[in-house]
């Protein structure tokens, strides 16, 4: 670990990856994402399974999943291979309440 750099993000989970991912980006080159092994740092990110649901009642995350979706099929990861496997995903409902649910996501979807 550096004893100093211009920017320091403290936390390595899915947001300060992303964080330091847009500055590099935009040019920063000293950029340092807090400490903790990867890709394991304790937080939430290091044990999500990956869902990203394409529909959500609001539109801007709607857009905004499906944008990560096109992101991260982009990246590598460190063995050279695609870092995101686009796999699909399987719904079921076993309550009416969920079926509602489910059915009220097809409608968004198609919003
Ligand atoms: C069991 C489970 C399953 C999930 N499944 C999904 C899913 O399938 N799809 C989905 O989209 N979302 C899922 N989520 C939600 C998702 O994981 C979180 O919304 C997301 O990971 C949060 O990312 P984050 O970067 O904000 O936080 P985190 O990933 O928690 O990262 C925060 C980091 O900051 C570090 N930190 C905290 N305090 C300090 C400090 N003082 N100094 C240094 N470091 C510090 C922590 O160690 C950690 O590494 C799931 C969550 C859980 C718990």
């Amino acid at each position: 670990m550096p004893t100093q750099a211009d920017t320091v993000i403290v936390g390595a989970g899915i947001v300060g990856c992303n964080i330091a991912y847009r500055l590099t980006e935009l040019g920063r080159e000293d950029v340092v994402v807090g400490q903790g092994p990867m890709p394991t740092t304790g937080g939430s990110s290091s044990h999500a399974p990956g869902i990203m649901f394409q529909t959500a009642d609001s539109k801007i995350l709607t857009k905004f999943a499906n944008y990560s979706r096109k992101l991260y099929s982009t990246l590598e990861g460190q063995d050279g291979e695609q870092a995101y496997n686009e796999v699909g995903g399987i719904e079921v409902a076993w309550s009416e309440e969920r079926m509602d649910f489910l059915q009220r996501r097809v409608e968004w979807g198609k919003a």
